[in-house]
This record gives C-alpha cells, sequence and structure tokens, in this order.
C-alpha cells in the first residue's frame, strides 16, 4: 500500500501500513506471537531516505519511534507510535581482505553467517540464526561460540549509520561522534534508527561445537560438575546448560519428544582433538541421549543450541547471578530440577567469563561485563497458561535471589524484569542519560527499555 506521508516537507513517497490492512498485522508480529506490536502506522523502509523521513514525521507530529529489526524482544507495544521496519534494507557484503561485514537494515544472523562462511569466516552470532544482527548488537550480543575468546559482539564494530531523533543520518566510529558510537553499543535503540553497521569476522571456517543431551534425572550429579568443569576451560572454549521439558511435537526427533533433558552445550575453537578431550570428563558423568558435539562448518553451531526457529507464545525472566554455590544449585534445583512440578519449557544457565569479562578498546555501554553466568527461564503457552507460566518464573527468580548480580545482560532483559538503572549501575546509566539527552532530547526512541 503506497501512501503519501505528510512529513515536514511533503515531498517523499514511504510504503505505509495502517490499523486493518492486512500488511500491518505482519509488520507488527514478533517473535513472541502473545506481543505484537500496535503502532498508528509502520513504515516499511526501503533507504535511510526513508528511515529519516519516518523519523522527521513521527517528531514533527508528536509520535514515538518504534523500531523492528528481527522482531525477537519488544518490551512494550507501541501503542500509538510510528514503527518503521527494515526488512526492505536488509543486505550483507563481506570484505574478505579486511575481514569486515557489511550488514545493513534487520539483516539476520543467518544471512551473515552465510555470506562469511563463503571466505572461511565467522560472526560473533548469537544462539539463533533467525535475530537481526544489529538489533543483538545493539545489546552487546553474548556469543556462545566466540564470545569467551573475542569479547562482546559489539567490540568489534568498527562504524554505525544511526539516523538519530533530529532525522540527521550520522556515520559514527571511534573518531566521528565516538560518544555516541560508544553509547549505541549496549542501549538497545534508545538512541536512533541504525541503518548500517560495519563488524569485524573472526577466521574460523569450522568449529567443535554441539550439545549433549542427558535425562533430567541425571542433573542433580552433573550440574554441580558442570559448573566446577566451566571454571577450568579455557577461553577459546564455552559453554551453557538447559533444563529442557520439550514439548510432545513432531519437528522433535522421537527420543526428544515431551523429554525431561539435561542439555550441555559446548564450543571450542581449537583442533577437535583438544575439544574431545576437553568435553571427556562431561561425556563420561552422564548417559548421553543425544550428542551432537562434533567439528563442524561454523554456520552450523548457530543451531547448537536448539532454540525455536519460529515464532511461539511465550513468557520469559532474565537474571544475572554472581555465584552458583552448592546451596545456589540447590535452590535452582529445587525450582526447575527432577520431581518439580514446573512447567517451564527450558531454563538455561550460561557461562559467561573470559574475554567478555575484559574492557574494551573504548568506552561503551555494555552493562554485563563481569557476570559470571546469565540465567534465562522461558515459559510457552497460550494466554491461558500464562498465570501458571509467571508463577513459575517468578519461583526461580526467587529461588536464586541471595545469589543474584544486579547487572545482567542487556539482550536478555525481559519486561516487567530488574530496573534498567539496577542492571546499567548509577554510573553508566548516568553517562548514558547524557548522550540520550544530548542526542534524543525529547525522547523519540522510548518504544524499548527506555533510558529516561
Ligand atoms: C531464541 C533467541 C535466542 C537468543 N540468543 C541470544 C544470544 O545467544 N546472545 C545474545 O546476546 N542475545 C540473544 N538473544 C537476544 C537478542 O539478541 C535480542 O533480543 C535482540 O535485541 C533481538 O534483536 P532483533 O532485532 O531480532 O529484535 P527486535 O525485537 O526487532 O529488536 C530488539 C530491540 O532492538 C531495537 N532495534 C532492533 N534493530 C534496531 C535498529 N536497526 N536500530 C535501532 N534499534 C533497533 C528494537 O527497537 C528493540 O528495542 C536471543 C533471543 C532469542 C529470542
Amino acid at each position: 500500500m503506497r501512501r503519501i506521508i505528510d512529513g515536514v516537507d511533503n515531498l517523499d513517497q514511504l510504503r505505509v501500513f495502517r490499523p486493518g490492512e492486512p500488511e500491518y498485522a505482519t509488520a507488527c508480529a514478533t517473535f513472541n506471537v502473545l506481543a505484537p506490536l500496535r503502532p498508528a502506522l509502520v513504515v516499511d523502509a526501503a533507504s535511510a531516505a526513508d528511515v529519516q523521513q519516518a523519523v522527521r514525521y513521527a517528531a514533527a507530529n508528536g509520535l514515538a519511534v518504534a523500531v523492528k529489526g528481527g522482531g525477537h524482544l519488544q518490551p512494550v507495544p507501541g501503542d500509538g507510535a510510528v514503527l518503521i521496519i527494515l526488512d526492505r534494507m536488509a543486505g550483507v557484503t563481506v570484505d574478505p581482505s579486511s575481514a569486515v561485514a557489511r550488514v545493513t537494515g534487520s539483516a539476520r544472523w543467518g544471512q551473515v553467517l552465510d555470506a562469511a562462511a563463503e571466505h572461511g569466516l565467522a560472526p560473533l552470532n548469537g544462539s539463533t540464526p533467525t535475530v537481526s544482527a544489529i538489533g543483538y548488537v545493539l545489546g552487546g550480543g553474548q556469543s556462545p561460540t566466540l564470545g569467551r575468546q573475542y569479547g562482546y559482539a559489539s567490540d568489534h564494530v568498527t562504524e554505525f549509520e544511526v539516523v538519530t531523533a533530529d532525522g540527521s543520518l550520522r556515520v559514527v566510529n571511534d573518531t566521528q561522534e565516538p560518544e555516541l558510537f560508544h553509547a549505541l553499543k549496549g542501549t538497545r535503540g534508545n538512541l536512533g534508527v541504525v541503518t548500517r553497521m560495519d563488524i569485524g569476522l573472526l577466521r574460523h571456517p569450522t568449529i567443535y561445537a554441539g550439545g549433549i543431551f542427558f535425562p533430567g534425572e541425571q542433573m542433580t550429579t552433573l550440574l554441580p560438575l558442570w559448573r566446577d568443569w566451566a571454571a577450568t576451560l579455557p577461553e577459546n572454549a564455552g559453554t551453557s546448560v538447559a533444563v529442557d521439558r520439550l514439548p510432545p511435537v513432531p519437528d522433535l526427533p522421537p527420543h526428544l519428544r515431551g523429554a525431561f533433558l539435561l542439555h550441555v552445550r559446548f564450543a571450542f575453537t581449537g583442533p577437535a582433538d583438544q575439544g574431545e578431550a576437553l568435553l571427556a570428563p562431561i561425556r563420561a558423568a552422564g548417559t548421553a541421549v543425544d550428542d551432537s558435539v562434533a567439528e563442524v562448518p561454523y554456520r552450523d553451531s548457530a543451531l547448537m543450541h536448539a532454540d525455536p526457529l519460529n515464532p511461539l507464545p511465550y513468557v520469559d525472566k532474565g537474571l544475572g547471578v554472581r555465584e552458583l554455590t552448592d546451596e545456589a544449585l540447590a535452590a535452582f534445583l529445587g525450582a526447575v530440577g527432577p520431581g518439580v512440578d514446573c512447567p517451564l519449557v527450558t531454563v538455561e544457565i550460561r557461562a559467561l567469563g573470559g574475554a567478555l569479562d575484559r574492557a574494551p578498546a573504548a568506552p561503551d555501554a555494555v552493562p554485563s561485563r563481569g557476570l559470571p553466568f546469565q540465567v534465562l527461564g522461558i515459559g510457552a503457552g497460550g494466554p491461558d497458561d500464562l498465570p501458571r507460566l509467571r508463577a513459575a518464573l517468578d519461583r526461580l527468580v526467587e529461588a536464586l535471589r541471595p545469589w543474584r548480580y544486579e547487572h545482567q545482560m542487556a539482550n536478555f532483559m525481559t519486561a516487567g524484569g530488574a530496573g534498567l538503572r539496577d542492571v546499567y549501575g548509577p554510573e553508566l546509566y548516568g553517562s548514558v542519560l547524557a548522550v540520550k539527552h544530548k542526542y534524543d532530547p525529547d525522547n523519540l526512541f522510548r518504544v524499548n527499555f527506555n533510558f529516561v
């Protein structure tokens, strides 16, 4: 549907969808089918100039701007906002000589992985190829495969092109408007619409990676062992565990359908035989139901968490944990372990550390350096299931409260979760706010976890 928007100049033509039009519902859909966006109108941008026009229109009409990349975490529905979608701008080009990917619009990690793999290169992608690369990097971006070796994905961004609240298209990097460049890394779309990023890639054509599913009943012995083993891993290895209560759905192989399992994930960028030796104590500690850890093309490691690839209805809650003592593990098992009537489909613990703890070369706004463990619980189900799922998430958070770390991964913040000031800490929060006041004084970009 083509319409002329009455913006500040009435000149440019933008593709616009309004409530009731067939394209509106698709444009407003998110990965969580319980949480579609509800803007006053959608601008389906085809260029940075379209984004500028949409932002100017919103500013001139006193409307908020919402941005959808891959649609994987929209904490508020954006009632009455101008939603800008970036799918027509999605693109990836890789310069093999500099090992830099140029990513535009809402390009997903899957697209970046494919383009990088042609040159034996690997991005610092997350656990699913369907998340948008820019949306992920704006929250720092913790890669389960390469994060502990190379730090947050945002550490590797060399440049952003961004439309700010005044409608300007700015190219920002370490020397051009560095204050804005640095504050964009970790603040999840509070400062403008990022239309393009340049991000460094790493040379890893293959990786030793995958996951092992153990029967859930074995987790009481496996979890403490995993914790102790994870602490001994070199920085070029990463791991996480998930307590899974998988649904009895046909897309799963028969032996995983409806099963209660502990899923141990592992990734190692060194030689496969060394990876195998590192993993041996875990393999020996239980009787695996399924074991996919092997040397694979780097691209295939994007599926090692076995995250769902299609939208589903769910609620979630994330929290940082500062240590997993025996008491903390007992509390965790008491909330989600064997014998507990827990309705959550998955509860994950990621072991962080390594380069994720190191200060970046230039300042940024990633709040989770120094965070040892990130926990995320997910309950899947329709509206009728929500009270029970929410109660189970509350029990999980409550059980881990004594070990809670106030900081957490910005990308795993959840609606109604910890306050932003606590997650970022007063100093980082204050410095981001100063940049926000300079570039977005009227808080146009407020359909997000908002810095106010
Ligand atoms: C299954 C799953 C697995 C995940 N695994 C990981 C992981 O391994 N590591 C990790 O760090 N995170 C992970 N995440 C979290 C994910 O990185 C964040 O939710 C991320 O913000 C999603 O970006 P998106 O563009 O896909 O989502 P959206 O919902 O479209 O965007 C999320 C936020 O970013 C803003 N935004 C997106 N694009 C732009 C842009 N171009 N300009 C300005 N603002 C923008 C949006 O306005 C919104 O506030 C995972 C999420 C899911 C659902």
